[in-house]
C-alpha cells in the first residue's frame, strides 16, 4: 500500500473489479485478477455492488472490467454502485488509479456506454487513468480487444511501480527493456510461488481428505467420489429412467490447419479453484414452485400458476407465439411495462446426456454436495448443499457457444492426438474461421464432448468454467388495474426452435420449457382448465429506466413495437382502458361523452409490425377493440411479407416516416412521450434514425442538433426504449 504522501507509490495492490450480465465480464476479469496474482501483485477481486468493500482512495490501482446491456444500460450487478456513485460530490477520489475494460456490440446503440460512463464519472472526481481504457466488440469478436489489452496492461502496471504517470505519459503498448525486467522478475517469482501453492492445494480440506483418503496421486478426486458412490443403491422410483441426449457430431472443414505451424494468440488457460465436496448426505426433495437454494434471485421469488394459455400463430407462422397468464395467491405489486424473469433449467435430456458423458452415475447425480475455493465464480459461491443434477439443470449453461478459453481448456484435457490439434487450433489465431464456423452451429457442451471423444475433463474443471445461467426475462401484458389484476399478469412469447445445417435442431431453453409445461395448445384454443398443476418461481425485474406510462394521463403516448415487442403496449392499453372506465364512472358525463372523457386522457399512437395480416397480427382482436373504443387514437400496422399489397409499410419505421408530420405536432406541440421496444440490433437503430428525419424534415433541425435532441429526449425520460438483444 501508498504509505505518507512523500513516498513513491507501489502498484502492488491492485483491485478488479466487474459488472457483468451474462459472466463474460466476470470471467474475463477472473483472468486478470488470477493473472495479476501469478505476477506478484496482491490482487483483490470483487463485484462492484460490493464497491465499499476498498477504500478506493487507498488502493494503488484499480481495474475495472464492464459490459453493457439492453439499451446502453449497466449490468444489474452494479446498480447499487451506480447509485453510490451518482452521490459522490465534488473530487473525492484524487489518488484513485485506474483503467477500464469494457464489453459491448457495435451492433447495437450505445457501444460500451457503462464502460464510457464510468471513465467520465472517474475522471469527474478526479481520478487519474493509468492506462488508456479498452473497448472489446462482440461483433468483431471480443478477443480481438481483450487479449492485447491484457497483454499490455502488464508492463502500464509494471510502469506504476517505479512511477506514477498520467495516462498522457503512458509508454507505447509494448515492454520496454527496464519494464520487462521487472515484469519477468515478477512472473519468475509467481511462477515459483504458484508451483508452491499447486503443490499445497492437493492436500484438500479436512472434509474433502475424508472423502477423498484413496485417491490415487495424478486422479481426479471428484471421480473417484462419483465411482465411490455409484456403489449405492437408490430406490428406483426415486431415480425414474430419464432418456439423456447424445449429442450432435459437429461437422468442421480442418484443411487448412496443416498450413500453421505455429499457432499464436492462444488464450490462457482458466486456473483450476473449484473443489467439489461430498456431504454424504441426500438434498431433500424441492417443493413444487421452489428452485435449489443456491440461485440468487435479484427480487424476492413469487411462486405462478398457470391459469391460462393461448397459441397466437398458426402452424404456417414463422413464429410460434404463445400467450400466457400466471396467477399469484398474494397480491402482486407491479405496473404495465415492467418484465419478470424465470430461471428455467436446462433441458432435461441435455442434463442428462451431459451427466452421463462425464461418467456421473445416476446415483451420484442426486447425492448433496459442496462447492468451495478462493476466488470461484461468484454464481457458485452459494452452492452449499445441491445434487449434481441441480448444478447441470440450474448453476451452468450448458447452450451457450463456447468460449476460446473453454477451447483451449478442452485441448488440454484431450487425449487423441487429433482431437488435441483441432482445439488448439480452434483455440488460436490462425484457427478463428474454424471456430467461427463451430460457434455459428450453436454446439450445446454435450456436443463438444461427441464432436471430441477423447476429451476427458475433470467434473470441477467442467463446473467452474462453464458460463452462469442466465433467468430469462418476459413483458408484462397486462395491467394491475384490470379485474383481479393485482393476483395475475399475462406475458407473450415466442417459442424458439431453429433448424441448422446438417440435419441440427436447436431449441431454446426457457420458452420450450414454458411451452411444454403450459400443454403445447394448439393454434385458436384458449385453454383456461385442467392445466399444469406446476407452480413455477419467477420474479419481477426492477424497472431501472421508467419504461412506465408517465402519471400525467393527458401526455400523449407513441408506441413503437414489433413482433413480441409490442408485449409491454398490451399492458399499457390495458391500464388505459380501465383508466377511463374508472373515469367514466367517476365523472357525470352528460351529452358528450367520448369528448368529455378524452380531455382527461392524451392520444394513444401504436406502431406495430408482423410479417402477415392473418399469421404474426399478435393480438389483433384486441388492438382494434382497443381503437373502435377510443382508447388507441391510431393503430399503424406494417406487414413486412405480404405480397401485392400497394402502398403499404413494410416496417414501423416506414410508417415513422409516412406519419412524421403528424407525429412532430404531436411531439412538439403536445409534448409526446416516445416508446420503443424490442429488437435492439436493426429495429432500433432505424426507428432511431426515422426519428432524427423527422426532426430534420419537420422541425428544421440540423441533423447533429436534431441527435443531440433526441439524446436529450432520452435523458429526460421522454424518449423511453426497452431493447433485448
Ligand atoms: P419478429 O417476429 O422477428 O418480427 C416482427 C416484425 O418485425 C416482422 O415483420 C419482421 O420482418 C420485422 N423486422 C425485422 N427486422 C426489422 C427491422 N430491422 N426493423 C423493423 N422491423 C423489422 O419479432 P419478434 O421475434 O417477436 O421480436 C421482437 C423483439 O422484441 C425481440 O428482440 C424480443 O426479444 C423482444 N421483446 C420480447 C418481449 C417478450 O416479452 N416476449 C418483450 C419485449 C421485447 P421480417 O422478418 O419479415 O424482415
Amino acid at each position: 500500500m501508498s504509505g505518507s504522501e512523500n513516498a513513491v507509490p507501489q502498484a502492488d495492490h491492485l483491485t478488479v473489479f466487474y459488472a457483468s450480465q451474462t459472466g463474460n465480464a466476470e470471467s474475463i476479469s477472473r483472468n486478470i485478477y488470477e493473472q495479476a496474482q501469478e505476477r506478484g501483485f496482491k490482487a483483490f477481486h470483487h463485484v462492484l455492488n460490493d464497491h465499499a468493500k476498498v477504500d478506493w482512495d487507498k488502493e494503488d490501482c484499480l481495474v475495472f472490467v464492464v459490459s453493457t446491456t439492453g439499451d446502453g444500460d449497466p449490468p444489474d450487478n452494479s446498480t447499487k454502485f451506480w447509485r453510490h456513485l451518482r452521490k459522490l460530490k465534488g473530487v473525492g477520489l484524487t489518488k484513485a488509479k485506474y483503467t477500464i475494460l469494457g464489453l459491448g456490440d457495435t451492433n447495437y446503440d450505445n457501444f460500451c456506454q457503462t464502460a464510457k460512463r464510468l471513465d467520465t464519472r472517474l475522471q469527474e472526481l478526479g481520478a487519474t487513468s493509468f492506462y488508456p481504457r479498452g473497448l472489446a466488440d462482440d461483433a468483431t469478436g471480443l478477443e480481438e480487444i481483450v487479449d492485447p489489452w491484457i497483454k499490455n496492461l502488464w508492463p502500464a502496471l509494471a510502469h506504476q511501480v517505479i512511477s506514477t504517470p498520467t495516462v498522457h505519459d503512458l509508454p507505447q503498448p509494448h515492454l520496454t527493456p527496464e519494464e520487462e525486467k521487472i515484469v519477468k522478475s515478477l512472473i519468475l517469482k509467481q511462477e515459483q510461488d504458484r508451483k508452491q501453492s499447486i503443490a499445497a492445494a492437493t492436500l484438500a480440506s479436512p472434509k474433502l481428505l475424508s472423502t477423498f483418503t484413496s485417491t490415487a496421486a495424478g486422479q481426479d478426486p471428484i471421480e473417484n467420489t462419483i465411482k465411490d458412490l455409484s456403489n449405492l443403491t437408490l430406490n428406483p422410483s426415486d431415480n425414474p429412467p430419464i432418456t439423456s441426449a447424445v449429442g450432435y457430431k459437429i461437422d468442421i472443414d480442418f484443411s487448412t490447419m496443416a498450413d500453421h505451424s505455429n499457432l499464436t494468440a492462444l488464450p490462457r488457460v482458466p486456473n483450476a479453484n473449484l473443489q467439489i465436496a461430498n456431504l454424504e448426505t441426500v438434498v431433500a426433495s424441492r417443493e413444487p414452485g421452489t428452485l435449489p437454494t443456491f440461485i440468487q434471485s435479484p427480487t424476492p421469488l413469487l411462486v405462478a400458476t398457470i391459469n391460462k394459455v393461448q397459441c397466437l400463430t398458426p402452424s404456417d407462422a414463422l413464429k410460434r407465439t404463445i400467450a400466457v397468464e400466471f396467477g399469484f395467491e398474494d397480491d402482486v405489486d407491479y405496473a404495465p411495462g415492467d418484465a419478470f424473469g424465470i430461471w428455467a433449467p436446462n433441458n432435461e435430456a441435455l442434463v442428462r446426456g451431459v451427466l452421463s458423458a462425464l461418467n456421473v452415475s445416476d446415483v451420484a447425480a442426486t447425492k448433496a454436495v459442496r462447492l468451495h475455493g478462493q476466488g470461484i465464480p461468484s454464481h457458485l459461491q452459494t452452492v452449499e448443499s445441491a445434487t449434481l443434477l441441480d448444478i447441470f439443470r440450474y448453476a451452468v449453461d450448458l447452450t451457450s457457444p463456447p468460449k476460446k478459453a473453454n477451447i483451449r481448456l478442452y485441448a488440454e484435457h484431450a487425449s487423441d492426438l487429433a482431437d488435441k490439434q483441432k482445439l488448439m487450433f480452434m483455440a488460436s489465431k490462425q484457427g478463428a474461421d474454424q471456430l467461427n464456423a463451430f460457434r455459428a452451429q450453436s454446439p450445446t457442451f454435450l456436443d463438444i464432448l461427441h464432436t471430441f471423444p477423447s476429451v476427458n475433463i475433470p467434473l470441477a474443471r467442467v463446473i467452474e468454467t462453464l458460463p452462469p445461467m442466465q433467468p430469462r426475462y418476459y413483458s408484462i401484458t397486462s395491467s394491475p388495474m384490470s379485474k383481479n389484476g393485482h393476483r395475475r399478469w399475462s406475458c407473450a412469447f415466442n417459442v424458439v426452435t431453429y433448424d441448422l445445417s446438417g440435419g441440427i435442431h436447436r431449441r431454446g431453453v426457457c420458452t420450450p420449457w414454458l411451452d411444454e409445461l403450459a400443454g403445447q395448445v394448439p393454434f385458436g384454443k384458449v385453454v383456461t382448465t385442467g392445466l399444469t398443476t406446476q407452480r413455477l418461481p419467477v420474479f419481477l425485474k426492477l424497472n431501472e429506466t421508467r419504461f412506465n406510462l408517465p402519471s400525467d394521463t393527458t401526455k400523449p403516448v407513441i408506441m413503437i413495437g414489433p413482433g413480441t415487442g409490442v408485449a409491454p403496449f398490451m399492458g399499457f392499453l390495458e391500464h388505459r382502458a380501465e383508466q377511463r372506465l374508472i373515469k367514466k364512472r367517476l365523472v357525470n358525463i352528460g351529452s358528450g361523452p367520448r369528448q368529455h372523457l378524452d380531455d382527461h386522457f392524451g392520444d394513444m399512437w401504436l406502431f406495430f409490425g408482423c410479417r402477415h395480416r392473418e399469421k404474426d397480427w399478435l393480438f389483433r382482436e384486441q388492438m382494434e377493440s382497443y381503437k373502435r373504443d377510443g382508447v388507441l387514437t391510431e393503430l399503424l400496422l406494417a406487414v413486412s411479407r405480404e405480397e401485392n399489397v400497394p402502398n403499404s409499410a413494410k416496417y414501423v419505421q416506414d410508417q415513422i416516416r409516412d406519419q412524421g408530420k403528424s407525429l412532430w405536432n404531436l411531439i412538439h406541440k403536445k409534448g409526446a412521450m416516445i416508446y420503443v421496444c424490442g429488437d435492439a440490433k436493426g429495429m432500433a437503430k432505424a426507428v432511431h434514425d426515422e426519428l432524427v428525419n423527422i426532426l430534420i424534415n419537420h422541425g428544421g433541425y440540423e441533423k447533429m442538433a436534431a441527435i443531440m435532441e433526441l439524446n436529450k429526449w432520452a435523458q429526460e425520460k421522454r424518449y423511453l426504449r426497452d431493447l433485448w438483444a
